[in-house]
């Protein structure tokens, strides 16, 4: 028989029948309470649990275990312990207990922090999240058991990615159960919020890869003109998966397969050599911890075979970047999805309201929203090849839009129908039609049963965006049920709530559709109408993180208890920080490219060709056309000196991190780009074997 994936799914994970196996069925009870329900995790278990753990652990051959976290580096954090123990005898034995289950303590300060912890103020805590299950990660011969954590300070401030999210998940269970409850639904529930991330990369062989700094170092390439094949031809997409790759991939899968993540999708995607995987869809908790492990395993399993992953959201100009589309919705404990239109949708006023919620929130929030997927590096792709654009509008399709005009004019009456296709030949199938056509431009989306934003980048952690997303949908849907409760009053008739719903929704609509559209968001002519409907278009990170310096989402943070003050502050200022230091390794690494590499070849080249002058007119043979050349390079030669000269000096700043970010974008961002078009110029004019760095042809199409 062959090996199915399913013999193997979740085998490296305690969970599930592992779980059921191993532990007394009254500890097995009292912890499945904890996952599937949220109730407060029982202190009194964890050492029976973290017994059970590792026995399992040392039988899969583990001999260490560590708390796994997400800090904000935006990367994820380990350190590991021996299970092993010495005794009093000399002797040793494997031990792990409950409380080294429950909490770990690593240096609080030797990670970002934006001030929370000085450097001699070191301790923080990791706590066990056992809403996300442990699980086996093999690194070459090492097996580690890690436990996902969250990491506090020794103030008890959240130093990490994880702890505001499950905050606003909580944030939005609650206001949601506002809402389900005054749809008469039942009140047994628990609400969740669930998340299917897609993931697109790019793979490049290891070795072409590896002789260009900017590649290892920034994940992206500095320079480098443009193939003359790029995706023009448009037949990369979808197309018949390189040998090489699809190895790769059925690697990928089989040891994500075995850490229970559930991918389900692979292609090629747009550009050469860019490519996707995607899992199905998860609670958003376990799904961001499992986005995590999946960009970790494609890039070790990319360098056994041969190849670099680039995770980065525009390694290529010129060519298709990057995304991770974040596909999102709300549904019950038992399986509920909240934004299924369902048949009838014009009656379904429970989805309404929170689809209107929905709306309302990407509408009043929509800085926030851009704000949570700004990053140096998604700069470079949002509003270039077939990315969405900075401004945060909504697609809704044809059936939801019609939905819209009937409720501004106070009174929903039908529901458009999709139909069906005839295809012409009888013996192909008739197939249904959906309502709506699909909508690639727009970067937050409603694709039938949730919405996709699709302006996250690709290297990023989707815990801050869903952090964000969470908590501006919290407040729509507090702002619904309150306004409901108040215009429909205590126990009301259906009647008098249907007539509180289409008057609250005909206001939400009014004032918020604006935020609506079904247009191409690539065009020029919806950056103008964007502009006159007055919604924000921050093309560059120092101004689109701004928002959460403001008073405003301080008070929306903490009035839904996902980030303090403090909290949200200390995250502000990593943000800044990061995109300063990012600029900074970015410029660094082209200057020493240009000055170790690129000039020293161009000056060579420079050389050669005033010989070949020289041995010409020394023979009394005119040579003008190599003449132009070498006055071409020497003028190219020293305008690249004077550009990256320049380009050190635009480093250099002295002020606030704030006014360092918006010079780096105004001076240093422009400068290096100087920088570039003077080397790119020069490598369409330099000997192949003079030019120091793979090109992008080359580049782009090594992963046959
Ligand atoms: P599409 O064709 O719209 O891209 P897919 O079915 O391929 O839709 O799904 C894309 C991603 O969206 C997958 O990860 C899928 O599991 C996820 N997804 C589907 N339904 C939901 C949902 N209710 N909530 C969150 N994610 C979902
Ligand atoms: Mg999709």
């Amino acid at each position: 028989m062959p090996h199915r994936a399913s013999d193997s799914f979740g085998s490296l994970v305690f969970a599930g029948d592992v779980m059921l196996k191993r532990l007394p069925p009254d500890v097995f009870m009292n912890l499945q309470r904890t996952v599937k329900n949220g109730s407060p995790l029982d202190p009194a278990i964890a050492n029976t649990v973290a017994s059970a753990m590792k026995d399992w652990a040392l039988e899969h051959g583990a001999t260490h275990y560590c708390h796994w976290f997400q800090p904000l580096t935006g990367t994820t954090a380990e350190k590991h312990d021996a299970f092993l123990s010495t005794t009093s005898d000399g002797g040793a034995i494997e031990k792990f207990s409950g409380s080294q289950l429950i909490q770990g303590e690593p240096d609080a300060s030797s990670f970002p922090n934006g001030g929370i912890r000085d450097t001699y103020e070191a301790r923080g805590y990791t706590a066990w999240d056992a809403t996300s299950p442990a699980f086996l990660y093999r690194s070459g011969a090492q097996t580690t058991l890690c436990i996902p954590t969250v990491f506090v300070s020794y103030t008890g401030e959240a130093l990490d990615k994880k702890t505001p999210l499950l905050r606003s998940i909580q944030a939005v269970a609650k206001h949601a159960m506002r809402i389900l409850k005054i749809f008469g639904a039942d009140q047994g529930v628990n609400i969740i919020t669930t998340l299917g991330v897609e993931q697109e990369y790019f793979l490049v062989d290891t070795e072409l890869a590896s002789q260009r700094p900017d590649l290892t170092i920034c994940g992206r390439a500095l320079v480098g003109a443009p193939a003359p094949k790029g995706q023009q031809l448009e037949d990369h997409y979808f197309g018949a998966i390189p040998q090489r790759v699809i190895e790769f991939m059925a690697e990928v899968e089989q040891r994500l397969f075995e850490l229970g993540v559930p991918v389900k999708t692979r292609h090629n995607e747009v550009a050469p050599g860019q490519f996707e995987i995607a899992p199905t869809f998860e609670n958003a908790n376990v799904a961001v911890d499992h986005q995590m492990i999946t960009m970790s395993v494609l890039k070790e399993t990319a360098e056994r075979h041969g190849f670099m992953c680039l995770l980065h959201e525009k390694p290529f100009a010129g060519v298709n970047g990057s995304g991770k589309h974040n596909n999102w919705s709300i549904a019950t404990d038992t399986g509920i999805n909240l934004l299924d239109p369902r048949d009838d949708t014009h009656t379904n006023m429970q989805f309404l309201t929170i689809l209107c919620a929905v709306i309302r929130a990407v509408d009043t929030h929509a800085e926030l929203l851009r704000g949570s997927i700004a990053s140096a590096a998604n700069d470079h792709r949002l509003g270039a090849n077939e990315a969405p654009p900075a401004i945060m509008s909504i697609f809704l399709g044809d059936m939801l839009t019609d939905i819209l005009d009937q409720l501004e004019s106070g009174n929903p009456k039908k529901t458009m129908k999709g139909g069906a296709l005839e295809l012409g030949a009888t013996t192909l199938p008739q197939l249904p039609k959906h309502t709506s056509d699909r909508n690639r431009t727009s970067p937050f989306a409603f694709t039938g049963n949730k919405f996709e934003f699709r302006a996250v980048g690709s290297s990023a952690s989707v815990a801050w965006p869903n952090t964000v997303l969470n908590t501006i949908i919290a407040d729509s849907l507090d702002f619904m049920a309150t306004q409901l409760e108040k215009r429909a009053g205590k126990n009301p008739t259906q009647a008098k709530l249907e007539s509180a719903v289409k008057s609250l929704l005909k206001e939400v609509v009014k004032e918020h559709r604006r935020v609506c559209f079904d247009g191409d968001g690539y065009s020029k002519a919806w950056h103008d109408e964007a502009k006159k409907r007055g919604l924000p278009n921050h093309t560059s990170t120092a101004d689109a993180i701004a928002c959460f310096g403001s008073k405003s989402a301080t008070e929306l943070f903490s009035r839904y208890g996902v980030l303090s003050k403090r909290e949200l502050e200390a995250r502000y200022g990593v943000m800044v920080e990061q995109y300063i230091k990012i600029l900074r390794i970015e410029s660094r690494t082209l200057q020493s490219m240009v000055r170790t590499a690129i000039l020293p070849c161009a000056t060579r080249f420079q050389a050669e060709l005033a010989d070949a002058v020289g041995a010409t007119m020394a023979c009394d043979i005119e040579c003008p056309g190599t003449s132009a050349l070498l006055r071409e390079v020497v003028g190219q030669v020293e305008a690249l000196r004077t550009a990256v000269a320049k380009l050190e000096k635009a480093e250099q700043f002295h002020g606030d991190h704030e006014k360092e970010a918006r010079h780096y974008r105004d001076v240093l961002v422009p400068a290096m780009l100087d920088v570039r078009r003077l080397c790119d110029g020069l490598e369409k004019v330099m000997p192949a074997d003079l030019y120091p760095l793979p090109t992008f042809a080359e580049l782009l199409f090594s992963t046959r």
